[in-house]
């Protein structure tokens, strides 16, 4: 993996001088698009030795007729791919933007734009454009918004471990092969579900418009607080798992409509609060945030991670104590979050050597990985 491109975007007012250029940048590209369909160009070079004499004509910085022929490259070869398959509308810019990839600069608390053009920036963007290692690639501006294309070089990190994380109704727990387990308490996302619920539920009234923009509202209010949650689990993991050098194994996306139906057979009243789990959400936030450090992610199956024991597989019981399950087989009495995660980890350990994210990466940087894998295929238990 060598550069890693992400894109930040903020609120921004345009100043008289940006909006000039707004004005004017769609026409550019629009001339590009128009000269360069007519002479079936799609190539960057191509076509700006066909539009440079036409680009000339526009009093803007050079780096705008650069970018305006570059997007207009761009839009024609998306044109051409699009129109093998279906019939693609002849492509033409009618929003009000410009962008410059050539001279774009952070300079104090501002990027600087070709021409002098400033931009504040808040906080947030700061920080993610100052972090170690980044470099501004291209910045787009609109009426409303700037949005920055960032990148940074990320060396694959070959792993001395690997950390399993489980997710669980109230809590994620998190299991390492240095033995570490941590249990980040989520309850507060459905304390926040509950409580928008029965804020909702005030709004049975008879204007559906009304209802409609509340609703709305505060589902919106929900979802950011819910994310907020989520953001602080899934990156005091990362850091962590960055410091120790771990791979991180999670549950597979495409398993988890499995893993609704295996915990079938609750309450209504668990289900809702199932739902009010955004799982989805922290598995993406787990693996982009590892990707942008290097860190491999190994995903798994997670069927029957939290019935069988990590210990011998066989059947987990759950006796009269509150958060405990006992083993069937071997009377192993564990914590039911603890034994998933283990369960998860071993399924990443043996997931084999497939799993790596980069070539410096593999199976044999694990300490105990033989030995695990072996220890698990001579065990017919295991074998699904
Ligand atoms: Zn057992």
């Amino acid at each position: 993996m060598p550069f890693i491109y992400r894109s930040v975007i903020q609120r921004s007012d345009p100043t008289p001088k940006a909006r000039e250029l707004l004005a004017v940048f769609p026409s550019m590209v629009n001339d590009c698009l128009r000269a360069g369909l007519e002479k079936k160009m799609s190539d960057f070079p191509r076509i700006k030795e066909l539009c440079w004499p036409r680009m000339r004509e526009y009093r803007v910085h050079d780096s705008y007729r650069v970018s305006a022929m570059f997007d207009a490259a761009n839009l024609i070869k998306k044109f051409q791919t699009d129109s093998k398959r279906t019939r693609a509308g002849l492509p033409r810019v009618s929003n009000e933007y410009f962008s410059a990839s050539l001279g774009v600069y952070l300079e104090a608390k501002e990027l600087l734009l070709p021409g002098n053009i400033r931009t504040p920036l808040n906080g947030h963007t700061l920080a993610v454009l100052r972090a170690k290692g980044v470099e501004v690639v291209s910045a787009t501006m609109t009426q409303e918004t700037c949005s920055v294309i960032y990148r940074k070089f990320v060396q694959g990190v070959a792993p001395r471990g690997m950390v399993a994380v489980d997710l669980n109704l109230d809590n994620v727990t998190t299991f390492d092969t240095e033995g570490e387990s941590i249990v980040y308490d989520t309850s507060a996302l459905s304390q926040i579900h509950e409580a928008y619920r029965r804020v909702k539920s005030h709004f049975r009234r008879n204007d559906a418009r009304m209802k409609g923009t509340v609703w709305r509202k505060y589902a919106r209010l929900e979802h950011d607080r819910k994310l907020a949650v989520l953001h602080s689990v899934s990156s005091e993991i990362v850091k962590r798992a960055a410091a120790k050098k771990q791979a991180i194994v999670m549950e597979d996306l495409r398993w988890l409509r499995d893993m609704y139906r295996r915990r079938s057979g609750y309450s209504a009243y668990y289900l809702s609060k199932m739902n009010a789990w955004p799982f989805r959400q922290i598995l993406h936030q787990l693996a982009y945030k590892a990707e942008w450090l290097g860190l491999p992610v190994v995903t798994i199956d997670p069927d029957w991670t939290s019935e069988k024991c990590c210990e011998c597989d066989g059947l987990m019981e759950v006796p009269p104590v509150e958060g405990i399950v006992v083993c069937s087989v071997c009377g192993n009495a564990i914590d039911r979050h603890l034994n998933g995660a283990k369960n998860i980890l071993r399924r990443g350990l043996r997931s084999g050597p497939g799993w790596s994210a980069g070539e410096a990466v593999t199976g044999s940087n694990l300490p105990g990985w033989e030995t695990r894998a072996r220890v698990d295929a001579d065990n017919p238990a295991s074998q699904r």
